[in-house]
């Protein structure tokens, strides 16, 4: 017999009050030859590197009867000298996923009562964790004079002095528009606002060259948080594990909201030893950097408008009918992300053999009124 009750339902719980209608995050996982809907790193982590990963796991396993080092403090230390910029281990915490890393911070830095501002569009979870943690969510609009999609200092600056915001997110380079902020727009919000301010640099290692960091910043400022994660350039989604650098006090505050040893024994060890090993994973970065700006310039042959990237993901604009075309793209067993944009999509960068399959898709799946469909046919290498 199941053990679910017939007629049980969501609606029939004491759900919380705000959180009744929501729907949760939701990228499909769908079972396609081509996934490049959740900006995944699409190489496989090389087999030495998953021999030292197994070897640094299968030291562990021995000794899964007593918890994990609940400080990480070996894995905060790799971490630090990773990032460089003079950052000390105690300046470095990490979670399972930058997800968790972000819900500590709103534990710690939101809740009830409190204010977090975002700029939309931008990294969907924010949102989401902010409203899971009590906290009053206010969806600020991004906007520039050349660019909707970029965040002028005044636009900026307007927006926390009409919000007053507790906890207020920046996401550089922005999901799902693609480009890097400004760090004057960092630096602006950091003296204007009140509260924390969180810099999201998930795609960081993507950036094109001269794109300056956040962790510069940090010096000086206690309320300037950076997180990144190394689900994407190091292609370690899997392992789950986020971090962040910030003063050493907002790493104390963290520890007030944190589970105790919320980070496994096993995904310590698996962090340690991809890191030992940062160079052969971020090889893939500069490969999968040549395939986003051949999504661009063959976007644009195909004449759509596509954002300039520093991720390793595209936006692209000038569909007719953004759904219809997802559609076609899936039907062509191509998985991209519709990102709830009018007239946008989102596509991952990855391999060669991907964007091929993705352009060519494309290429079939738009209405093309004035243009035989073999005109229409994908730029760039094709490997
Ligand atoms: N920040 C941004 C901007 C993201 O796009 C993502 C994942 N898509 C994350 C954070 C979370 O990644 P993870 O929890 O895997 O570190």
């Amino acid at each position: 017999m199941s053990a679910v009750k017939a007629g049980s339902t969501l609606a029939r719980l004491p759900l919380r009050e705000d959180l009744v209608g929501k729907t949760p995050y939701g990228a499909p996982q769908l079972d396609v030859p081509v996934r490049l809907n959740t900006n995944e790193n699409s190489y496989d982590v090389p087999p030495d590197v998953v021999e030292a990963v197994v070897d640094a796991v299968r030291q562990e396993a021995a000794h899964l009867n007593r918890y994990p080092d609940r400080e990480f403090t070996a894995l905060r230390e790799d971490l630090a000298s990773y990032l460089g910029h003079h950052l000390a281990a105690e300046q470095l915490w990490a979670g399972n996923g930058s997800n968790e890393v972000i819900l500590h911070l709103l534990q710690a830095f939101g809740g009830p009562g409190r204010i977090v501002l975002g700029f939309t569009p931008s990294y969907s979870m924010h949102p989401i964790i902010s409203m899971g943690t009590g906290s009053g969510w206010v969806d600020g609009l991004r906007g520039a004079e050349h660019d909707p999609f970029d965040l002028s200092v005044e636009r900026a600056l307007a927006q926390v002095e009409q919000h007053d915001p507790d906890v207020v997110f920046l996401c550089s380079p922005n999901n799902p528009t693609g480009t890097a902020l400004r760090l004057d727009v960092v630096e602006a919000v950091c003296a204007a606002a009140r509260g924390m301010v969180v810099v999201d640099q998930a795609y960081a290692e993507f950036a094109r060259p001269g794109t300056p960091s956040a962790l510069t910043l940090l010096p000086g400022r206690e309320r300037l948080v950076v997180t990144r994660t190394m689900s994407k350039a190091f292609a370690l989604a899997g392992a789950r594990l986020g971090y962040l650098a910030a003063d050493p006090a907002v790493c104390d505050a963290l520890r007030l909201v944190r589970l105790p040893y919320h980070l496994s024994s096993l995904t310590q060890a698996a962090a340690r030893a991809a890191l030992r090993h940062a160079e052969q994973l971020l090889s893939t970065v500069e490969a999968i950097k040549a395939q986003r700006d051949r999504i661009v310039a063959a976007v644009a042959a195909l004449g759509l408008n596509p954002v300039d990237s520093d991720a390793n993901f595209v936006l692209f604009g000038g569909l007719a009918d953004e759904k219809a075309t997802w559609q076609a793209l899936l039907e062509h067993g191509v998985l991209i992300r519709d990102v709830g944009i009018a007239h946008h999509l989102r596509v991952t960068a990855g391999t060669p053999q991907e964007t091929t399959a993705f352009l060519t898709a494309l290429a079939h799946s738009l209405p093309a009124p004035d243009q035989t469909p073999s005109t229409r046919q994908p730029s760039g290498e094709a490997r």
